[in-house]
Formats: structure tokens, sequence, C-alpha cells
């Protein structure tokens, strides 16, 4: 007997629950990664991304070569690709993890439908992705929670199903033939500092930021230049890591530093819920507002700025600078970044979401969009309109400059806090630094916002 695991948004060997059932119910299976055009085109296709999912096959090939087999990459339609493969290889049954978009769901069912017509089943399992899947948990009357703190409360008492070793040998018939598989050396335009991929690198990061780092994230988190969290999200987005181990490790590990990561974990799982029961706040407003966003050539030229990492406020234009450098950014630079954009610029939080989305590797439609969302107060913060001060927050999460003057090196002879504000350098002292002014005051910044969004405004 043959069976076939459909790998998609869970490129690992470890805690893998459609592999390990692939495995136990035939003698032969077929592990299966598909390149579907739909996916690029659905807006995918961005390079650090790409790279990094070169990174996480090929480490997934080696590792299914050190349990004697092999990956199989097929390009195509994903339905029409598992088919043929079924066929090739006369497979009983197929497994695969739920997703949870629009997207997914409408493959699984168009899969399903072409798998049973032909005879064979289709297996879906839950909770490999998330550790609790969407909609498990709902308050009375809803299919989501809105608010993060009673999803917590709920999500931190469900089971956790005790994660899965790999499995030792993985035999893939072979009769069953592979695309070649895409090579992280034939991507373009990918950030010079972009980490690498795969399974391997995940899990070694996972237990050295336990052993090492973990005691010290609960007071260190925000810290810009500490840079102390786990930098496990492109792993945990290309399901390079499991989640679901991840909570285990840490719980099992202890301590406050482990139990401010779970609950990271929490926000992973309360943004997948809220997009899988409401999918068009991928676009829309959560809460709409009515925001009449800024537009015109002026808003234009500011949105610019803000990419380019050029607004003149330096802990900004760090943040937006590591973004390009590293596909990655720290998550203070990104409330940070995405306050400035929305509140300060007032900007649709669509265009900042639209340029994240263009370079982070950790990139995802459910934390991208409903992070901006929560940021630019049209989503599930409450407190949707308070505003973050870049200088007050410089000064706090970076306070003797060290993540500014690492990323913005025209401010690196500034000394200490200074460095946060650099317009107050008086005359010639202010002309040796090739870095530009403010495009914005934040005094008129803030009274925009405050008279486009009315009342009960508050400030952080
Ligand atoms: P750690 O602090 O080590 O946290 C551990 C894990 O918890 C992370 O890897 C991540 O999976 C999860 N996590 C932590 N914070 C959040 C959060 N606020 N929401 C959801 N999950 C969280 N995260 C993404 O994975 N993809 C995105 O596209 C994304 N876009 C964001 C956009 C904005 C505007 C903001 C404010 C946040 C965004 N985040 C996104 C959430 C968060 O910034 C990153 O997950 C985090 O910075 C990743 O770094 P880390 O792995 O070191 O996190």
């Amino acid at each position: 007997t043959v069976s076939v695991v459909l790998f998609t948004s869970d490129l690992r060997l470890h805690d893998h629950p459609p592999l390990r059932a692939a495995v136990e119910a035939a003698h032969e299976v077929v592990p299966l990664f598909v390149r579907d055009p739909a996916v690029d085109r659905a807006g995918f296709a961005a390079p650090n991304r790409l790279a990094f999912l070169a990174d996480c096959l090929a480490d997934l090939d080696a590792g299914l070569r050190e349990r004697g087999g092999r990956l199989v990459v097929r390009d195509g339609d994903t339905v029409a690709e598992v088919c043929r493969v079924v066929r090739q290889a006369d497979a009983d049954e197929v497994h695969m993890a739920a997703g949870h978009s629009v997207f997914a769901r409408a493959r699984e069912a168009r899969l399903r439908g072409a798998l049973e017509s032909d005879g064979r089943r289709l297996y879906v399992h839950d909770a490999v992705t998330t550790v609790v899947p969407p909609g498990d948990v709902t308050p009375q009357g809803s299919e989501h929670f809105a608010v993060f703190t009673p999803y917590f409360r709920r999500w931190v008492s469900e089971p956790l199903r005790t994660p899965l070793a790999a499995p030792r040998s993985v035999p893939v018939p072979r009769s069953v033939r592979s695309d070649r598989p895409p090579a992280r050396a034939s991507v373009a335009d990918v950030s010079p500092g972009l980490a690498t991929g795969g399974e391997s690198e995940g899990r070694r990061r996972l237990g050295a930021w336990l052993s090492r780092h973990a005691d010290a994230y609960e007071a260190g988190h925000d810290d810009l230049a500490g840079d102390a969290t786990s930098r496990l999200s492109p792993y945990l987005h290309f399901g390079a890591v499991s989640a679901t181990e991840a909570v285990h490790r840490a719980r099992a590990r202890g301590g406050a530093g482990a139990e401010a990561f779970v609950r990271q974990l929490c926000w992973r799982d309360f943004h997948h819920q809220v997009l899988a029961a409401r999918p068009e706040t991928a676009v829309e407003d959560y809460r709409p507002r009515h925001d009449r966003w800024r537009r015109g050539e002026e808003a234009e030229g500011d949105l610019r700025a803000w990419r380019e990492g050029r607004t003149g406020y330096p802990v900004v234009d760090a943040a937006l600078r590591q973004l390009a450098y590293e596909g990655w950014m720290h998550n203070r630079g990104r409330l940070l970044a995405a306050s400035f954009l929305t509140k300060t610029l007032y900007l649709d939080w669509r265009e900042g979401a639209r340029h994240f989305l263009s370079l982070l590797v950790d990139g995802d439609v459910a934390n991208n969009q409903l992070n901006w969302q929560w940021v630019a107060g049209t989503g599930t913060d409450s407190r949707p309109n308070r505003v973050l001060n870049p200088v007050l927050q410089g000064k706090r999460y970076d306070p003797d400059g060290a993540y500014v003057r690492y990323w913005v090196p025209e401010l690196a002879a500034l000394p200490g806090p200074s460095v946060h504000e650099p317009w107050r350098l008086k005359g010639l002292d202010r002309a040796e630094y090739a870095y530009p002014d403010p495009i914005v005051d934040l005094a008129d910044g803030l009274s925009r916002f405050r008279d486009a969004r009315g009342r009960d405004w508050d400030r952080t």
C-alpha cells in the first residue's frame, strides 16, 4: 500500500501528524510538495519568502534522504498534481494539514472531490500549523474571539497534543518522478541578511534560544538593540518548527520568560482564528472606522520616505532599514513603524501591510494584516486611538541608541540617546549629518489624527 503526504505550510519531519499517519497506514509514502502558481498569483511570490522556502524544501529533502526517502516536488495545479502522483504511485490515501485561508479551504474541497471520485481518500489533520485550530475555542454566541485576553485564558487550558518524533524511515516508491526543487541561488532580489531556512536551523534556534535566552525574554523582549526574541517567526510561518512543540518545550523549561513566549505564540493563533472567521479582514477593516486616509502627491511622498527609511525619525528609519536588509523586523520596530505610518502620517494601513509583505520572510496574511489593523486601530485593539511617540519610544526601547546607530550609520557618531533627536543639533553640527529632517511634526501629526478620529483618543 502507498499513501501520499501533501506538505503545504508544514515543512518539517518532527511533530507532523499527517506524515505519522501516512507512515503508519502504508508500506510506502510519497512526501509531496507542489509549487502551485496560484499561490504565487495570490501575492506570495516575495523573493525573501521564495528563498527561505527553497532552503526549507532542500532541508526537508535532506531529512527524508537520511530516512531512506526523498522529497517529490511537482510544478502545477495542486489538485491536478496530487491526483497524478496518486495514480502513478497507485496510492489509496492522501494526508495533509488543515489550512484556514479561503484559498486553502477551496483547495481542500476541490482535492477531496477529485480524490473521492477516483475512489481514494483525503485525510485532513488539525492542529498542525496552529496550536489550537481556529474555531475550536469560541466565546458564547460568536464563532471567534475578538479580544485577546479571554481567548488566551481559554487557549492555555486547552489540552496539548504530545509532540510526535520524526519517523525513523520513510520508504518512497521509485516510480514517482520529481521536478527540480527550487534553488535559493536562483531567486533574485533577496535581502542580504536573510536567515537560513529549514527545519534543522529552526530546531537549532529553538533549542539554543530556550537554553540561553529564554530567561532574559520577559524583561528584554522589547529591547530593540538587545535582540532577545527567538526569531522563530519565519520557521513557524513555513511550519519548519511546530508551534505545538515550541509550546511544549517552553512549558517543560518553565520560568517567566518561557511563559511570556508561550503567550506570544497564542497571539499567532489568535490572529489565525480571527482571519478564519472573518477572511475579508485581509483587506477590509475589522472594525470599519470610516477613516479618510491621506491620499495624493504629498501622501505618496511620505509613503516613499517611510518605505525607504528616510522619515527623519531615527528609530522608525532604523526599523524599516532592518526590514530591507534582513527581511525581518523586531516586533517593537514593527509597532513603531506601523503606528507612525497609520497615525502620525495618517496613511492607509493597507499600504504599510503591502510593503511589509513584499519583504517579510515571516510575512503571513493572518499575522501581518491583523497586526497592522491592531496598530491602525481598525482591528482588535481595545485602545484603537493610542499613538506611539517615536522619540519617547526610541528613548525607552533603545535607551543608549545602539539600534539606531547600527541601522542608521549616518548618525553613528551621535552619542547616547541624543541619536533619537538629531534635529536638536544646532547649525553646523546639524549640517554634518547627512540625515533628513523630520517629514512631519509630531504635534501636527497628532492633531491631524485626533481631528480625523474624533473623540476618545489617548496617548502612550
Ligand atoms: P518572539 O517574540 O520570539 O515570539 C515568538 C513567536 O510568537 C513569534 O515567532 C511569532 O510566531 C509569535 N508572535 C509574537 N508576537 C506576535 C504577534 N503580535 N502576532 C502574532 N504572532 C506573534 N508576525 C508574523 O509571524 N508574520 C507577520 O507577517 C507579522 N507582521 C506583523 C506586522 C506588524 C505591523 C506587527 C506589529 C507585528 C507583526 N508580526 C508578524 C508579529 C510579530 O512582530 C512577529 O511575530 C515577531 O516580531 C517575530 O519575531 P520573533 O520570532 O523573534 O518573536
